[in-house]
């Protein structure tokens, strides 16, 4: 038996890239392992989203250089968009790395560990191509797990100034419907409760088929499959939010009652800058719309702050915007400049510490929403899908609300897998507290 260590940084597709690594080098012998002293394979599987990412991928690379003198036999291989973007280039840096393998070459490890083992000679491998053959692997989750991700296209075609995916993930492409939906049937078949759609502009989903068959239409065949209770779709971006995709939140059973949906700045003059091709206001009018439709919506959203000019008059707007929004939680994060976009070589840098500051303001704001918004809930009855034991107690078990809030309480493990109701008996900042209320749901 070969055992397989993987390190993944980065974003749920990553997540999801690293369980199909995982899958396809089963088929070659490697069981995973969660102990780096027993593996025989590391990968690690990197993010250059931000600047912190890359980063830390590099010196997690680093590290392995003392690994792969102790034990020579030890394939190490790096994947993900630092390898797409450096490409061979990170052998200068570390030479004992085997196999570099791009982001449109995951279906190609099983090959390239083959070759290498056989030849002990190092392979790179990061050419795009024009299909999804990379995305399909079935991988069920370890166990007992009530959820699963489902990749329903790759790339994305939007260019927004300060994003570095089109260049390292590719062109926007999205899977056949009749695969995807193959793909769930089996997970439900497994016992998968919940299945999360992702995509790097995943409401986007259908403009490479070209025969009309759009997300709206996904989410709507994905409701009929028995066995799914609950979909989820991350990350969408806010223009390609459709009135049919909008409606699904009313129609679709299964669709949870969550959206996040990524403003990055309640500018329109840094909204512009940024290419995102919505104004401030379009942004609100499809919030208003989302809650008409599902008035218990849950709202989440990124947000960068300090994008090259922007001024405290900018900044303040973004502010603004989360006053009329009130998110029930937001992702955000100071600029960085990514090479290769537009965003890079614009002037007007924000200094470091005026970002710094203003993070700090945001983030603290967004604190007393999202406290604010888990308070309200505070002696309400919930459904709660239970997905484990709790980390904080051996005698509770945890679950998420259909808007995405984890609810611990007391319980034991006969309930991993079932839909339960829950009284919420306290708010936390980033969790609830529940009681289990017998009977049925
Ligand atoms: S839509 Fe998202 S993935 Fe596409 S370029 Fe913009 S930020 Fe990047």
């Amino acid at each position: 038996m070969k055992y397989l260590y993987i390190q993944t940084f980065g974003c749920q597709m990553n997540i999801h890239d690293s369980e199909q690594m995982a899958e396809l080098l089963r088929g070659e012998g490697y069981r995973k392992t969660d102990d780096i002293e027993k593996a025989d394979m590391v990968i690690v599987n990197t993010c250059s989203i931000r600047e912190k990412a890359e980063q830390k991928a590099h010196s997690q690379i680093g590290r392995f250089r003392n690994l792969k003198k102790a034990r020579p036999h030890v394939l190490i291989g790096v994947g993900g968009c630092l390898a797409q973007q450096w490409k061979e280039k990170l052998l200068d840096k570390a030479p004992f790395i085997d196999i570099i393998f791009g982001t449109h070459n995951i279906h190609k490890l099983p090959e390239l560990v083959r070759d290498v083992e056989k030849t002990r000679a190092f392979r790179v491998e990061t050419s795009f191509h024009n299909e999804t053959r990379s995305l399909g692997v079935l991988t069920l989750p370890d166990n007992g797990c009530v959820k699963a991700y489902v990749t329903v296209m790759q790339g994305c075609d939007n260019y927004c100034a300060f994003c570095v995916v089109p260049y390292l993930r590719g062109r926007e492409e999205s899977r056949k419907a009749v695969e995807i939906l193959n793909e769930i049937e089996a997970l439900a078949d497994h016992g998968i409760k919940e299945v999360t759609l992702l995509g790097q502009n995943v409401n986007s989903y259908g403009k490479t088929l070209g025969n009309g068959y759009g997300f709206s239409n996904m989410l709507k065949d994905i409701g009929r499959i028995r066995g799914i209770e609950r979909m989820r779709f991350t990350t969408s971006q806010p223009r390609d939010l459709s009135v049919d995709i909008i409606k699904c939140f009313g129609e679709v059973d299964a669709l949870c009652e969550h959206i996040h949906l990524p403003v990055q700045s309640g500018s329109d003059r840094i909204l512009e800058k940024m290419n995102r091709h919505y104004s401030s206001r379009d942004y609100f009018e499809k919030i208003v719309r989302l809650k008409e439709i599902c008035p218990r919506i849950s709202i989440t959203s990124d947000v960068i702050v300090g994008f090259p000019g922007e001024t405290e008059r900018d900044f303040n707007e973004t502010l603004d915007l989360m006053e009329s929004v009130r998110f029930d939680n937001l992702f955000s994060f100071k600029y960085s400049d990514r090479p290769g976009t537009k965003a890079a070589l614009m002037g007007d840098k924000v200094a470091e510490e005026v970002k710094r500051d203003r993070l700090m303001k945001l983030q603290a704001v967004q604190e007393t929403y999202t406290f604010e918004k888990n308070k309200a809930m505070e002696g309400s009855v919930v459904k709660v899908l239970v997905e484990g034991r709790s980390k904080n107690s051996s005698e509770d078990v945890m679950g998420r609300t259909s808007s995405n809030r984890i609810v611990n309480f007391r319980g034991n493990s006969d309930l991993v897998g079932k839909t339960v109701r829950a009284r919420i008996t306290e708010a936390y900042l980033h969790s609830l507290r529940g009681e289990l209320i017998e009977g049925q749901v």
